[in-house]
């Protein structure tokens, strides 16, 4: 029977590439909503071609072209961020949560609410309230499975019945484009530059958080919720050729990893065919070809953001938070060249040491989504002032 699926975040690298998985694999899906943030004429092509009930731009204001579009196509049009929770809540049985950014929060809660399987690509969600994104999807009979490629991977060797004998995970990272780049070459990257990943073709944001290694940052944080392992038993490990993707030490001296090629494909295939595997043509990894794998450790000096990830959990539960909010809000700004690319992790330092001392950090009894929210918006306002500030001296430097 063809299962049922919301895609969240259809028209971006990861909701397209699951589109194409169907397609390569001939999955039985019968697609509910396919949803997007602005992309009309993206979400108006797929939802032609693959007839959900419903197909939602957040974006309202472009909900009249989506309209016209579709009609007479049987498929239809919704606008708003509400209307892509409503989708989210559609009772799918299986939803990919790949929206980028904070703004998929409300929307990948509301799927683990429905009781789906929750793929999991919107890290974002869950740095900023995963414990409770956790839960919510548990007390509601379902569950989240990863689809960033190192928890996967992880998700993949790790064997629950020797959990105790885990002694480390170890998220391997491609070190992104500027990994031998020097600190003056760094401070002039434009957006293009850091854009550009070198194994990996993904959103414009993730590519930047590629680029600064706050991505790992990130994914250090996913892991210790995900896998519920303290941040000091997380290592980061620099491995260029992206072909182990992250790996599993046991405390009798094995460690397991899993390989591929870098191609999202694989791990959404896992996602959708979880327990089992599924078959799909996929690309052989032909390790003659790769020839070699290298690793080292990251340099933290030119990538000071794995630190500030590891600074961000140890400031209290809603350092995350606070963490991912600063990073978008810096991200944006040296997308818009209001800052340059070395201003990004400090403009998050001090966000982070901003927001610690005025005591917002630490949990209240409130509702954690609503306390994440609020720091998410307390810290988006920090650093607006604190990229404010650090104009100058980047017109100075241009
Ligand atoms: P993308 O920018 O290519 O796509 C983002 C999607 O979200 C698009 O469909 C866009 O229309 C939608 N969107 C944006 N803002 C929205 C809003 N306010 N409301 C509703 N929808 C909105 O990003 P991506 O590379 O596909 O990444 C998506 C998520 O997956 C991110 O959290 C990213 O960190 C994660 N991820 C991506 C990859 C990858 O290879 N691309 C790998 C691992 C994890
Ligand atoms: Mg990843």
């Amino acid at each position: 029977m063809a299962r049922k699926i919301v895609l969240l975040g259809a028209t971006g690298s990861i909701g397209v590439s699951t589109l194409d998985l169907f397609e390569a694999s001939g999955a039985q899906v019968d697609i509910l909503a396919l949803t997007a943030g602005r992309n009309v004429a993206l979400l108006a092509q797929q939802a032609l071609r693959w007839r959900p009930r419903v197909a939602v731009i957040a974006d309202e204001d472009r909900l009249p072209e989506l309209r016209q579009r579709l009609e007479g196509s049987g498929v239809r049009a919704a606008g708003g961020a509400q209307a892509v929770i409503e989708a989210a809540a559609m009772g799918a049985d299986w939803v990919m949560a790949a929206i980028v950014g904070v703004a998929g929060l409300a929307p990948t809660l509301a799927a683990a609410r429905s009781g789906a399987v929750v793929a999991l690509a919107n890290k974002e969600s869950l740095v900023c309230a995963g414990p409770a994104l956790l839960a919510t999807a548990k007390q509601a009979g379902g569950t989240v499975i990863p689809v960033d490629s190192e928890h996967s991977a992880i998700f993949q060797v790790l064997d629950p019945a020797n959990a105790a004998q885990v002694s480390r995970l170890i998220l391997t990272a491609s070190g992104g484009p500027f990994l031998n780049w020097n600190k003056a070459q760094m401070a002039r990257a434009t957006p293009a530059q850091a854009v550009a990943h070198p194994n990996w073709n993904m959103g414009a944001k993730i590519s930047i958080d590629s680029a600064t290694m706050m991505n790992k940052g990130l994914e250090l944080i996913e892991a210790a919720y995900l896998f519920d392992t303290p941040p000091g038993k997380i290592e980061v490990l620099v491995h260029p050729q992206s072909i182990v993707h992250s790996m599993v030490e046991y405390a009798d001296g094995s460690t397991l990893a899993q390989m591929g090629l870098p191609d999202m494909r694989s791990p959404i295939a896992y996602a959708f065919s979880w327990p089992a595997r599924m078959a799909w043509p996929a690309p052989p990894l032909d390790l003659a070809v790769v020839g070699a794998l290298t690793f080292h450790a990251p340099d933290d000096d030119r990538f000071p953001a794995i630190d500030l990830a590891r600074a961000a959990i140890s400031l209290g539960s809603g350092g995350p938070a606070a963490l991912n909010a600063a990073n978008e809000a810096a991200v944006a700004a040296f997308l818009d060249r209001r800052i340059g690319f070395l201003d990004i992790a400090p403009a998050c330092e001090e966000t982070l040491d901003v927001m610690d001392r005025s005591g917002a950090l630490t949990a209240g009894d409130g509702d954690p989504i609503e306390a994440a929210l609020a720091i998410d918006a307390q810290a988006r306002a920090v650093t607006a002032r604190v990229v404010g500030a650090l104009k100058a001296p980047l017109e100075a430097r241009t």
